[in-house]
């Protein structure tokens, strides 16, 4: 019931669709009993079947009714004829079918809106859920799955979620007013049904647990699935240059036959329970033969009454089996909906606090005091003590796996520190609002993240109202208006997945335009000159120097020679700073970096 009431949540906030169905779905069935209603007088001219005996007092109502009925349809044909009654029938019929058509669309045009509308506000929620989870959450979770939950598990839940909720809605009506019309018809043989309707409902509520595990089995191999394409998609060069294309078949091949078999078994299971429950009504209905054809020969039930019964009884179990159906659909979506609600629930570790402090300008400093860092448990960052004045560069340099990127992404709050502070104006970051605090810091990665977008947007990522001006100044600081000049539309060319028509340097100078245009006091720069050619190099780092001008700048550096100048340089190793000062100092001292320095053939 549960499991209900969190489906339901997602569909109540379309009350009047929800309550216009209702409305639809119970004219739709008082129209239904009509039509079927139509066979008693049929029956009664084809078969000219005896009036009933007039009831005595005690009769049932539904006796009566009958009596007034017939009498009344015998005055009828006695008085216009057979024909003219049985015209009158079929005009009746066709009117009817009308009507239960018309509410019919009806009902279901109301379910279409929930339908659609309750994804897309899953999918819209989801989304910006993305954009808030901290970058932690990232090193945890494969993209593939995130994908497959955006993907399969909402339309899982738009098809079979809501498909039950359309027949909770609408089942229910049916089978109260078939009911109702039953008793009314015949209260002993409705008793007698009854005992064999929760017979066949316990039957099938076991094959319903049993499909609730395996879907979800089933859900979680099919995100290895997508895993496993997307990585190798994106190593696609990889997997091909080392001939790894065998070992990742075997791998994706397994995966494929586990989920195959699961799958297998899982539509096994749910394609068993249609057959079945058809079977267990048929015995009913068998049963019900005999018991009301003996009700009709002692008298008790007029004969065209007795098929109306059946007709009205057949009825009840399309929605008694839809009904059934949903628990199947809500035990097979609501697998999906956890899957969804893993990643709304996930814990947002970096949010504002309560009424945080506006950053408003940078003024003094950036400090690290105390700063301790672990992922997951892992201490990578091990009392860092660091001070930045403003308009200083300070360079990181030291061994890969020390410990560099991790201390610029705490500076960019990605991630909070375990212990200590990374502080901006005294200030800890955690007590300033988020936005405000990254509204004045800039970021240039080491791989260039550039977006499917014109060379323009690429630029002005971010800001809102496109000024041209700005966007080419800020290519032309950063040695990037030369080539885009001669692409082809210059600023409007798209650059391609990932920037992927555009060179190494090229995608380079287009990160760093992007960090001049936005022109922040503070920048963090993760320095990627070592992988371009020497002639893309001169200009990059001369961007990159442009760049740099009158900003604080925390800079990793990977080619010793191009921090030379660097207000301090601090070289960090295991997690600790093992030395700091100016370049010659540094020489002077005759420690770590030194040896680096060495190492990189420089002097
Ligand atoms: P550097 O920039 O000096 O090369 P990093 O800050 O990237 O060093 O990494 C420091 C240590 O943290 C390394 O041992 C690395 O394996 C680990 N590390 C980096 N990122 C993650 C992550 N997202 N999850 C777990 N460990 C990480």
């Amino acid at each position: 019931m549960n499991k209900f009431r969190e489906i339901f949540a997602l569909v109540k906030v379309y009350p009047s669709s929800l309550l216009s169905n209702l409305v639809f779905n119970i004219l739709n069935a008082v129209f239904s009993l009509f039509t079927f209603a139509a066979i008693v007088p049929f029956l009664q001219i084809l078969f000219k079947i005896q009036t009933p005996a007039l009831p005595d007092a005690n009769a049932s109502s539904s006796a009566k009714l009958w009596y007034q009925a017939t009498q009344w349809l015998d005055q009828y044909i006695a008085n216009y004829g057979q024909i003219s009654a049985l015209v009158w029938m079929c005009c009746g019929i066709v009117v009817l079918a009308l009507l239960k058509n018309i509410v019919g669309y009806l009902s279901v045009m109301s379910i279409a809106l929930l339908r659609t509308a309750v994804s897309r506000d899953l999918r819209e929620k989801l989304y910006a859920k993305i954009l808030r989870l901290p970058m932690s959450y990232y090193s945890n979770e494969r993209k593939g799955d995130i994908v497959s939950r955006m993907t399969n598990d909402l339309n899982e839940i738009e098809f079979s979620v809501i498909g039950a909720v359309e027949s909770v809605f609408k089942s229910p009506v049916l089978i109260l007013s078939y009911l109702f019309t039953l008793f009314f018809l015949s209260w002993k043989l409705t008793l007698f049904a009854l005992i064999f309707l929760p017979i066949s409902g316990f039957l099938i509520s076991v094959i319903a647990k049993s499909l609730k595990n395996a879907a979800k089995r089933g859900k979680s191999s099919h995100s290895d699935l997508v895993s496993i394409i997307d990585e190798t998609l994106t190593g696609i060069r990889i997997v091909k240059v080392f001939n790894a294309e065998k070992q990742f078949r075997q791998k994706f091949d397994r995966n494929n036959d586990f989920y195959f078999r699961l799958m297998h078994r899982l539509y096994r299971r749910e394609y068993l329970s249609s057959p079945m429950s058809e079977f267990i009504a048929l015995s009913v209905i068998s049963i019900l033969l005999f018991v009301g054809g003996s009700i009709v020969i002692k008298g008790e039930l007029g004969g065209g009454l007795l098929i109306f019964y059946l007709l009205v009884f057949s009825q009840i179990i399309p929605p008694a089996r839809a009904l059934s159906d949903a628990v199947f659909k809500i035990n097979k979506g609501y697998a999906s909906l956890e899957r969804i609600k893993e990643i709304l629930q996930a814990e947002e570790t970096i949010s504002d606090r309560p009424d945080p402090i506006q950053l408003n300008e940078f003024k003094h400093s950036i400090e690290f005091k105390d700063v301790r860092f672990a992922y997951e448990g892992k201490e990578v960052i091990k009392g860092i003590n660091l001070k930045i004045e403003k308009g200083q560069t300070i360079a990181l340099v030291g061994p890969s796996g020390g410990g560099k990127s991790t201390a610029a992404s705490l500076l960019a709050r990605f991630y909070d520190p375990t212990q200590g502070q990374v502080l901006i104006d005294g200030i800890s970051l955690k007590d300033y609002e988020l936005e405000s605090v990254r509204k004045h810091m800039g970021f240039v990665s080491q791989d260039s993240i550039l977006f499917n977008d014109s060379v323009k947007n690429n630029i002005a990522l971010g800001s809102i109202g496109i000024q041209m001006d700005a966007i080419i100044r800020a290519s032309q600081i950063a040695n990037a208006d030369e080539f885009i000049q001669k692409l082809e539309g210059k600023y409007e060319f798209v650059v391609g997945e990932g920037g992927n028509k555009l060179s190494g340097g090229q995608k380079q100078r287009l990160s760093i335009a992007r960090a001049i245009f936005k022109n922040p006091p503070i920048l963090i720069l993760d320095e990627a000159t070592s992988a371009l050619d020497t002639q893309s190099e001169k200009l990059v780092q001369d961007a990159i120097n442009k760049l740099m001008e009158n900003r604080t700048s925390l800079v990793i550096a990977h080619r010793l020679s191009t921090i030379q100048k660097a207000d301090r340089i601090v070289v960090i190793q295991n997690g600790e700073i093992a030395e700091q000062g100016t370049h010659d100092e540094l020489i002077a001292a005759g420690g770590v970096y030194k040896a680096l320095v060495e190492m990189q053939n420089f002097n």
